[in-house]
């Protein structure tokens, strides 16, 4: 088994390169951010509570997103491993992903760091806005998830930096070229 996380700033990549790797390599992709969305598209309870928080761009609880990487991890038992997208966002979740995986006899293997400068990450976004829509994808709520990512990583990387699993990726280059990246560090630990 193999878990990684990718981790990085609002629309670094982490989603189309999580899409890549996890057909390639036979593991599953968890990401927060599209099991949300879905329970907002689907107007379920835990929907309606997040939406508000998700169109101002602050993090839901701990509570919801564990809960929902929880289950998700019990219905993917096949899966050679996880890629962890947008998922862990606080201490108190790296540390309860650390106890889930545990109870399965399994680790974080590594986590890689995508890498891309706010101005990038803002021209992006307004393209995706265009293309998607998503109703987080406003310049408001961009400022507020960027000052987020900059507290949360603050707090989430250090926990795995201790481990000395953090692999910085240049996230600037084109598509493939990132994605070839994670595949060279990928191949020095995977044995799947
Ligand atoms: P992005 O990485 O582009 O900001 P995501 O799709 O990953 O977007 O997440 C969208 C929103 O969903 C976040 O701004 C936050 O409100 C919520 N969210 C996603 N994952 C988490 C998490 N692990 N903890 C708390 N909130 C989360």
């Amino acid at each position: 088994m193999f878990n990684v996380i990718f981790f990085g700033p609002p629309a670094a990549g982490k989603g189309t390169q999580a899409k890549i790797i996890e057909q390639k390599y036979g593991l599953k992709q968890l990401s927060t951010g599209d099991m949300l969305r879905a329970q907002v598209a689907e107007g379920t309870e835990l929907g309606k509570q997040a939406k508000a928080i998700m169109d101002s761009g602050k993090l839901v609880s701990d509570e919801i997103v564990i809960g929902m990487i929880a289950d998700s991890m019990d219905k993917a038992s096949k899966a050679k491993g996880f890629i962890f997208d947008g998922f862990p966002r606080t201490h108190a979740q790296a540390q309860a992903l650390d106890n889930m995986l545990k109870e399965r006899g399994q680790q974080i293997n590594m986590v890689l760091e995508l890498q891309v400068d706010d101005k990038a990450l803002l021209a992006r976004i307004e393209k995706r806005a265009k293309e998607e829509g998503r109703s987080d994808d406003t310049v408001d709520a961009m400022k507020v998830r960027l000052e987020q990512y900059r507290k949360y990583s603050a707090d989430v990387l250090p926990y795995y930096q201790k481990q000395d699993i953090v692999f910085g990726i240049d996230g600037m280059r084109p598509v493939d070229e990132v994605t070839l990246q994670i595949e060279a560090i990928l191949a020095e630990d995977i044995t799947a």
